[in-house]
């Protein structure tokens, strides 16, 4: 039978430079697929109860997903996973791209690492030959030269995936790389790469990738299609008004997240740039201001519109008919530079108050290529600068920078200083959590973390999914794996039975009740965003609803497995709760994560989108943790559970 995996994994031993291929047996694909899921399998078995997230027991895994190379569309994302020194916690990042199909094609689902390096190496596998180079040359170069120097030396098929300067200097916001600064940001697993001195891993294979019914898979993928090239018809001068209008609103109805692929389609995730701030999705002035602070005639500088003027190519990750990224033409030292996400604009633009978009464009493209977080970086940004306005920092302090809002200048220097760890730059370069320790005076007040990670640019005062999950997942402050939105836009209870199906209209405020449903909703997310990371799929595609984009029906026939969509989600349960397991194992406390106060309206913001709005996650969470059969007071996944899950 033709399988969609490999069957094997690659564990590289950095410290005395081993190298092993092992088996991995059917029955483990069948429980946890591989992408994510056989990250947590691997590493929740392996790695040492309270193991050094920059020590030589942290295990980094880079997984390719269940799907890819399958003939399934929108499969085409790797997941890197390891013990996330920022948090402590199970820590993962994905990226799309070109690179989880090259895992495949050298013959592996995943390629492990563990030990440190006694110098910079890099990993270079052909055609199943698996060896450690030498990297002392590439050691300081950016993620881009690092990248093009490898291409020239192995051709321009080599997928490569580096750490940048902000790895090699551990910084606990840094991330992995691939395709030209692309990175998987999240869970500061780039220190990770860098205190094992791993510099790149380059992936050169030509093994074929099966299906158990090809046939069936394409047919699949043509009924997908047919949902993806829905027009928009509104201009990018309207979408600050749509968002305008979504504050006032007393009554919505479900979003269908065909809307938001056209919208991609058209501007890519920056398409939202407006609209957000204008509803109150997007925090703007370190969490503190509304859209009162950034209102439209500031926030027309990173109009969607301007920003696709600037763009020149558009591009498509591995098996993906949507094309959300692009490469514009910028002014300044990179005239070509990915055109910024979403997060990235607003992290650098509204959260630090700054509306000039060449200075975006510019600080995207530097984070970039240094391989550190643009969510993280913008938002300890916006932290010093608050500390700042308050006198906790001084001109001394910051070497001379007036940290001002909305000082475009200074913001751009301090990010520098970030990236190159240099005098003020040094402090901030692991985050607001570990500033604020360093610095002390009460600023931690000025923080929002959960768990020590930086959460995304969305307000769960707008919409509280978004602080269930920041607070709730087994990977703190993560927004890409639930909120009442996602729940919207997923449409399972058009598949799954026993799931709660929105009401044609409902008022905003219901969103904030406290229920067995919401939970319910919250869990659905989180299980099925599991066995979507586990199968290599983009959040983006799934947007579009579980019926239009077949997840299920291609694992079925991916595998030939007969399998109800009931089934898949409990792949989703054992998933999610072998990485809350991980947490346990580790020491972790689950309540310790909730984000901080101000991101859950506590105290209530008095004006803006949203004004007099509050989320308590102490009455959320156990909820939360009673659908996966956790511990209702610990969130301790319960011994029950795990026997009932086959969680040894
Ligand atoms: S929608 Fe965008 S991020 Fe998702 S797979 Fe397609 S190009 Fe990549």
């Amino acid at each position: 039978m033709n399988k969609p995996y490999m069957g094997k994994i690659l564990m590289v031993d950095l410290s005395n430079r081993t190298m092993t291929e092992e088996e991995i047996p059917d029955r483990v694909y069948e429980q946890y697929l591989s992408g994510m899921g056989l990250g947590a399998y691997i590493l929740y078995n392996r790695m040492p109860a309270g193991a050094d997230p920059l020590g030589p027991d942290n295990i980094l895994g880079f997984c390719s997903g269940f799907l890819t190379g399958t003939g399934s569309l929108f499969s085409g994302r790797w997941t890197l996973v390891g013990k996330s020194p920022l948090t402590g916690c199970w820590g993962d990042a994905n990226c799309g791209g070109t690179f989880s199909p090259a895992i495949k094609h050298c013959g592996y689902d995943a390629i492990f690492f563990k030990g440190i390096s006694s110098g910079p190496v890099y990993l270079y596998v052909k055609n199943g030959k698996a060896s450690l180079k030498d990297a002392a040359d590439l050691w300081g170069r950016d993620a881009v030269e690092t990248e093009e120097a490898l291409k020239k030396q192995y051709g321009p098929k080599a997928a490569v995936a580096v750490i940048g300067p902000a790895g090699e200097k551990v910084s606990l916001i840094s991330g992995v790389c691939s395709d030209k600064g692309r990175i998987a940001a999240r869970s500061g697993l780039g220190a990770v790469m860098g205190v094992k001195k791993l510099k790149a891993v380059v992936l050169d294979g030509v093994q074929r990738i099966g299906a158990h019914d090809p046939a069936e898979m394409k047919r699949l993928s043509r009924h997908c299609l047919k949902w993806v090239n829905f027009p928009l018809p509104l201009p990018g001068w309207m979408l600050g008004f749509v968002g305008a209008f979504l504050r006032v609103t007393p009554i919505v109805f479900p979003q269908d997240g065909i809307l938001y692929t056209s919208i991609l389609r058209k501007w890519g995730t920056g398409g939202m740039n407006q609209t957000s701030i204008e509803m109150g999705d997007s925090p703007l002035k370190n969490w503190d201001g509304s859209n009162r602070d950034f209102p439209m005639s500031r926030s027309r500088t990173i109009n969607p519109d301007i920003v696709r003027r600037m763009e020149i190519v558009k591009y498509h990750c591995y098996s993906c008919p949507v094309g959300c990224g692009g490469i514009c033409a910028a002014k300044g030292k990179y005239p070509h530079t990915h055109k910024p996400e979403y997060e990235s604009v607003l992290a650098l633009g509204g959260l630090c108050m700054n509306e000039d978009l060449d200075s975006i464009f510019y600080l995207n493209e530097l984070l970039n290529r240094a391989g550190m977080d643009t969510i993280s970086a913008g938002a300890t940004a916006a932290f010093a600068v608050e500390c700042y306005e308050k006198g906790i920092l001084t001109k001394e302090d910051t070497g001379g920078l007036e940290l001002k809002w909305g000082n475009t200048e200074a913001m751009v220097a301090l990010i520098r200083k970030m990236v190159d760890r240099e005098g003020i730059g040094d402090l901030l370069a692991d985050g607001t959590k570990i500033a604020a320790q360093k610095i002390g005076k009460g600023s931690e007040a000025f923080t929002v973390h959960a768990g020590g990670q930086e959460p995304a640019m969305h307000d769960g005062r707008c919409d509280p999914g978004f602080n269930v999950h920041y607070s709730l997942e087994p990977t703190p402050g993560r927004h890409t794996l639930g909120a009442h939105l996602y729940y919207e836009m997923f449409q399972l209870w058009k598949l799954v039975k026993g799931i709660p199906k929105p009401a044609p209209l409902f008022t905003k405020n219901s969103k904030f009740r406290i229920d067995g449903e919401k939970a319910q909703m919250a869990a659905v997310c989180s299980k099925f965003m599991s066995l979507a990371n586990g199968a290599g799929m983009c959040m983006f595609g799934l947007f579009i609803g579980a019926k239009r984009v077949p997840t299920f029906g291609w694992l079925n026939a991916a595998t030939g497995w007969r399998l109800t969509p009931e089934d898949y989600m409990t792949v989703g349960e054992r998933i999610q709760t072998l990485k809350q397991a991980f947490n346990v194992k580790h020491g972790i406390e689950p309540r310790n994560n909730f984000i901080s106060g101000r991101a859950l309206g506590h105290p209530p913001q008095k004006r803006g989108a949203n004004q007099g709005r509050s989320v308590d996650i102490e009455k959320l969470a156990p909820g939360y943790w009673e659908q996966f059969g956790w511990d209702t007071a610990t969130g301790k996944p319960k011994e029950e559970t795990l026997r009932k899950l086959g969680i040894q």
